[in-house]
């Protein structure tokens, strides 16, 4: 049967026209001919988009084809054809150009006035859907799941991807406030008056690493953290600290996104390394340091491996070892430093004296010695972790291990090969961010207010273009867990 899809225009003056967008020849009996299907889809809404830009596109051209102070009609001279990108295939433009009127005193004879209406030459939904993607997954698996159900001209590569989103993370930086050493700007006197705040805000900060393209360097740090306050949606913080400028900027404005206010309480877990704990100093009065429990213990599980070693050689020695390292957990576990670092102490000695025949005893020195240091510098920051386990407060960021899997796990990972510079890292690190906790969405509305879609009164076209996008976030959000299963957090 046929079935013909037409397209009715009333233009601004009330003129109604028009058009056929399709004729579709189908079949009924087979099972694959029963609906529209996905090249079906992609060619009527190609069209579709087609018709609606070159109306409305005509009918910007006309609003401006006359003088705006005398009236009078200008003259062509001449056109060229844009090329606009959208979501829905890349649409060739009639865009005309007119001399200015000659009441005007302009430096440019002349203007085209779709120059002003599409700056850019592709859609922001469509900046949005790219950025958003190859934020996910690699720039050729976004090309290929675009492709798969839009109707998207060969020209998309993933070199157009690449250079979109790094439109994006500038812009973004760009709109970062400069950078401040501190960021308290209230007085004591100032805080007391101000209104009750909300529950406190943890903040986990950590550090992955990313295979560099830089010369005679493998690999470069990058610095990840979540900010999770109690009644608000969770937001992500990455950068590159040899690379990014702000840091601290960077922190403090997702903390007063979160609603934050300078008599909120916000709790910084790190694993006690300066470059992080740096981020985090003097960016809030009511701050409370705490070193991660989960490094304490990895290492204390790495030591525990050692032991059962030197258990297997010696015995005795080995026991005694095994039940200092024990207390040793307990005591730290109880916020009681004093006492743990005692038996840290006695144990470091009693394993320089051991005599063994275990290969691994330096291993295992090593390890205890580095441990005596770690705790030693990150004393300031241990508290009685049992007890705050009592009162339901959080003694670990375990969320800091899945944040930087989450973060730069797949995206950024070794099984990609993919090397990265830092600056790209760092863009990419914003977009990626922003992805994953879901403001990037936000950002773009604020960019363009008219991406946001009105509940009230929807336009059909915009329905359409909403149920479309929020399929392909659905195959991209799916498409991405199942990335993220095939990597085990931890
Ligand atoms: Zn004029």
């Amino acid at each position: 049967m046929k079935m013909h899809i037409n397209l009715q225009i009333t233009d601004p003056d009330g003129v109604v026209h028009d058009c056929q967008v399709a004729v579709l020849d189908k079949a009924y009996s087979n099972l694959g001919e029963i609906g529209l299907s996905i090249s079906e889809s992609k060619d009527l809404l190609l069209a579709l988009q087609k018709e609606i830009i070159s109306a409305q596109s005509q009918a910007y051209c006309v609003s401006h084809s006359s003088c705006p102070c005398c009236d009078r009609k200008l003259r062509r001279k001449g056109h060229k054809t844009i090329r606009y990108r959208t979501v829905f295939g890349d649409i060739s433009i009639h865009s005309p150009r007119f001399y200015h009127c000659t009441c005007q005193d302009k430096i440019a004879q002349t203007f085209s006035p779709l120059t002003s209406l599409l700056p850019d030459h592709v859609s922001p939904e469509m900046l949005w859907l790219e950025t958003k993607w190859a934020s996910l997954v690699s720039y050729g698996a976004s090309v290929n799941l675009l492709k798969d159900v839009l109707p998207i001209d060969k020209q998309l590569t993933a070199e157009t991807m690449r250079r979109h989103l790094g439109r994006v993370g500038k812009r973004l930086e760009k709109e970062l406030a400069d950078e401040r050493y501190s960021f308290v700007e209230t007085s004591v006197y100032e805080r007391e008056r101000l209104p009750i705040p909300d529950g406190p805000i943890t903040v986990g900060i950590d550090g992955g690493y990313v295979r560099s393209r830089e010369k005679g360097q493998s690999l470069f740090e990058v610095t990840v953290g979540k900010s999770i306050p109690t009644d608000r949606p969770d937001r992500y913080l990455g950068l590159v600290q040899s690379h990014d400028e702000k840091p601290k900027r960077r922190l403090h404005d997702i903390l007063k996104d979160q609603g934050w206010q300078e008599n909120q309480k916000v709790t910084f877990m790190t694993d006690g390394g300066d470059s992080v704990i740096n981020i985090a100093r003097d960016m809030a009065p009511a701050a409370e340091h705490i070193l991660d429990w989960f490094p304490i213990t990895m290492r204390i599980t790495v030591m525990g491996q050692y032991i059962k070693g030197l258990i297997h050689h010696n015995p005795d020695e080995g026991e005694d070892v095994a039940r200092m390292l024990r207390q040793i957990k307990g005591y730290l576990w109880n916020g009681n430093l004093h006492d743990g670092q005692q038996v840290i102490d006695d144990l470091v000695m009693d394993l320089d004296e051991v005599e063994t025949e275990y290969a691994s005893i330096k291993a295992l020195q090593k390890a205890a010695g580095e441990f005596q240091t770690y705790i030693a510098n990150s004393a300031w920051m241990i508290p009685n972790y049992a007890e705050r386990r009592r009162y339901g407060e959080r003694v670990s960021t375990g969320f800091v291990e899945s944040t930087v899997n989450t973060v730069v796990g797949k995206r950024f990972c070794k099984r990609q090969q993919m090397r990265w510079s830092k600056a790209g890292a760092h863009l990419m690190l914003q977009t990626r961010t922003r992805t994953l906790d879901g403001t990037l969405r936000d950002k773009f509305e604020q960019w363009y207010p008219r991406m946001k879609v009105t509940p009230k009164h929807p336009p059909r076209l915009s329905v359409i273009v909403s149920f479309m996008v929020s399929r392909i976030c659905h195959f991209a959000r799916v498409f991405f867990l199942s990335c993220l299963n095939s990597v085990a957090p931890g």
